[in-house]
């Protein structure tokens, strides 16, 4: 994927419960968009299934992410579930502004509110299941089980949807999908990129996940996690 010439890097947070689809919406949006640098964690957890060091994590021990954190290494971090720490560090922000590529950042919410108040100009994405159900059945898919811990931390979780820039119901895949391609595309518009011929539509699909614009169909989701 070429490089662009921006005139600023865009930073994308993207946060979501487990299991709402959110790694399948973000490889897509990495291949049909591109220009995007992927911030690759640092966590204490152990890893899980066919995760490895250095693609989907870095897994380092507790006494290293905290020597990290004692030499001011990271962007933001949080203590997940009260259970392992997660960190981004900043040199992915360093990498995105000296490649001339936009910044993409999954992390939790309190993680998402430090880099806000860090950064300006920040684009955040909440990404929401159809449902609980939905959700149960999507972690079955993947896990092959549903964790009832699991699914209490998505009730809290998306309590924090209301500070998030544009909320994602990844309801139909594919429109999902488009929805999520047409915020970092209008972010990139906005930044006074040349405009093609899809400008207009991208803007007005973007426009259409505003939180405020899907606040009518995110109570009745809220509803079913009570
Ligand atoms: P997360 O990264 O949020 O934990 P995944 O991307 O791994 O979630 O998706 C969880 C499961 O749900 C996967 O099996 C995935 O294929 C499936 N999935 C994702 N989006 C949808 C969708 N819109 N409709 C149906 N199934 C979906
Ligand atoms: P998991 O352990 O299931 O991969 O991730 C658990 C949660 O930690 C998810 O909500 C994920 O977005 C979040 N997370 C992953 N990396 C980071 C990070 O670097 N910082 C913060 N604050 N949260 C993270």
């Amino acid at each position: 994927m070429p490089t662009r010439t921006v005139p600023q890097t865009n930073v994308i947070i993207v946060s979501a419960p487990s299991g709402s689809g959110k790694s399948t919406l973000v490889r897509r949006l990495m291949e049909q968009v591109g220009g995007l640098v992927f911030s690759i964690s640092y966590t204490t957890r152990d890893p899980r299934g066919e995760e490895k060091n250095g693609l989907d994590y870095f897994f380092v021990a507790k006494e290293e992410f905290q020597a990290m954190l004692g030499r001011d290494e990271f962007l933001e971090w949080a203590e997940v579930f009260g259970m392992h720490y997660y960190g981004t560090s900043k040199r992915f922000l360093d990498e995105a502004r000296a490649s001339g590529q936009d910044l993409l950042l999954d992390i939790d919410v309190q993680g998402a509110r430090q880099v806000r108040a860090k950064l300006a100009g920040t684009i955040s994405v909440f990404i929401l299941p159809p449902s609980r159900q939905e959700l149960e059945k999507r972690l079955l898919l993947r896990d092959g089980r549903v964790i009832e811990r699991r699914l209490q931390q998505a009730a809290t979780e998306i309590q924090g949807y209301a500070a998030y820039d544009y909320v994602l119901i990844n309801k139909e895949l594919e429109h999902a999908s488009q929805c999520l391609n047409a915020i970092v595309l209008a972010a990139r518009l906005n930044g006074n990129e040349p405009g093609s011929a899809a400008a207009p539509e991208c803007k007005r699909l973007a426009e259409s996940c505003r939180t405020a614009a899907v606040e009518k169909e995110i109570q009745p989701i809220l509803e079913t996690f009570k």
